[in-house]
């Protein structure tokens, strides 16, 4: 018998179960994230140093270590309403698939239009510019998931949205440009001719078709060069990774309210958000010596900052006009090889999760994408969702577990986090079934070559 009776196929959250609080892991770890340094004076970031490109509230959020909870303002959770609580799903399907007494359990993210977690923090950001009476907002967009997270959740407020997106994505995904502009946003291909910083980059990089980094520099020149606008990012920083808390909460309460404790937590780590945010609740409790859970970090061997990087500052942008973080990197002007999943491509990792990294509460590994394909179109055909090429990296790594325990007769019960849809990736998956994929792998020099451009700052190399 496939299904088992006495848990749902899909666990479901009352309107009245779901998160008042985003849970705020930093308070409870000892040793707090490094914080974010200001270029110019190499000394920590202040409230006054983030206040010109960030709104108030979120400044205040990315500075605070200390309070554990932070309440979910009323009229975001009604926004979150909208589509939340997500499913959390019994894999019922793929464990008979694949013959493992292990029980695997997805958090599903992919049911809101922009067809991503991102929508949870989009949402958060955009309210509390509206809060702080800004006119608009700026970003940078890769795939295009956070910038269409952010135009939805713009327009819900009534505000201006513009939207920086990485040059080759704009043209190969024209798409998510006009789901973009169907939510009122205003587009453009980064480099561009609008900002200094894009301008001088196409003088040095003429013909270049960007990168994140490029793009995060453009969008921070425009917010903070127009009065009653301010810069919004999708991933990387505390903040992000606050609002993305919601994601484990409901995780959590759903384990709970069946008496399940899961083994091994998953996620795919791209700029680490939904990751942070997936295991916030659960890394909580390890922190705190109350329970154990193996975590497990999965990135893209073409981008594998975690499992290759350095632990050290680097800026966040190719502009380098944005504070220092202290994270794993591969260096700023590291451009990864056209991976197909746009989400993970970038250079570093939120401080958070590198911190935890470094102390060893977490584990991290990188997979190539042919095996990543394999494990989504797997996955497909037996759980009916088609998931989007970054999510694929933890659905990867939770067949491997379930795998193991197939061998070792183990009844592990792994919890993995499926971010989102594919829809728009359909040119990546024509790739694999047409056998064109290639599986890039940068080489040790080449990474040296990019930790040669690491900032110099004092103590670090
Ligand atoms: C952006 C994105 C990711 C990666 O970003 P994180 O900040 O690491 O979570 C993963 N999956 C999907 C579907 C995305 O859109």
């Amino acid at each position: 018998m496939k299904f088992d009776n006495n848990i749902p196929y899909k666990i479901y959250l009352t309107e009245n179960e779901m998160p008042k609080s985003w849970y705020n892991v930093r308070a409870d770890m000892k040793t707090k994230p490094a914080p974010l340094l200001n270029p110019a004076t190499g000394k920590p970031c202040t409230f006054e140093d983030l206040q010109p490109v960030f709104c108030d509230e979120l400044v205040r959020q990315e500075l605070n270590n200390d309070d554990r909870e932070i309440p979910i303002p009323q009229e975001i959770r009604d926004f979150y309403k909208m589509y939340r609580p997500s499913p959390l799903v019994r894999a019922y399907c793929l464990e008979e698939k694949l013959g493992t007494p292990a029980k695997i359990y997805y958090k599903f993210e992919g049911n809101n239009t922009s067809g991503s977690h991102k929508l949870n923090s989009a949402i958060a950001q955009a309210y509390y510019a509206k809060m702080q009476g800004l006119k608009g907002v700026t970003t940078e967009t890769g795939a295009g998931q956070w910038g269409t997270a952010l135009s939805m959740a713009c327009s819900y407020f009534g505000l201006d949205c513009k939207v920086f997106m990485v040059k080759c994505s704009y043209e190969q995904k024209p798409f998510r440009r006009e789901v973009m502009r169907t939510y009122g946003a205003a587009v453009t291909p980064s480099p561009s001719e609008t900002t200094n910083v894009g301008r001088a980059i196409l003088k040095e990089h003429p013909g270049t078709s960007g990168s994140l980094g490029c793009a995060i520099s453009e969008a921070v020149e425009e917010a903070v060069s127009h009065p009653g606008y301010r810069y919004v990012l999708g991933s990387v920083l505390n903040q992000v990774l606050l609002h993305q808390s919601v994601i484990g909460l409901e995780t959590k309460a759903a384990l709970d309210k069946y008496g399940i404790t899961p083994d091994i937590i998953i996620g795919c780590a791209g700029g680490g958000s939904n990751l942070g945010g997936l295991i916030s609740p659960f890394m909580g409790e390890k922190l705190r010596g109350e329970k154990n859970y193996q975590i497990i970090a999965v990135e893209p061997a073409s981008c594998p900052s975690l499992t290759r990087g350095v632990f050290a500052y680097d800026f966040c942008d190719t502009g380098h006009v944005c504070p220092l973080a202290k994270m794993y990197t591969l260096g700023s002007d590291f451009i990864p090889s056209p991976n197909h999943a746009g989400g993970l491509r970038y250079h570093g990792m939120s401080a958070i999760l590198s911190e935890l990294y470094d102390e060893g509460l977490m584990e991290a590994r990188s997979v190539e994408q042919t095996k990543v394909f394999e494990a989504a179109e797997e996955f497909a055909r037996v759980e009916g969702i088609l998931p989007a090429p970054e999510s694929s990296h933890a659905i990867r790594a939770a067949i491997d577990e379930a795998l193991k325990c197939k061998e070792t007769g183990e009844k592990k019960t792994i919890v993995f986090g499926l971010t989102g849809t594919g829809y728009f990736d359909m040119v990546a998956y024509q790739k694999f079934h047409d056998g064109e994929m290639s599986d890039y792998v940068p080489t040790d020099a080449e990474l040296q070559e990019s930790f040669k451009k690491l900032p110099k700052i004092a103590g670090q190399k």
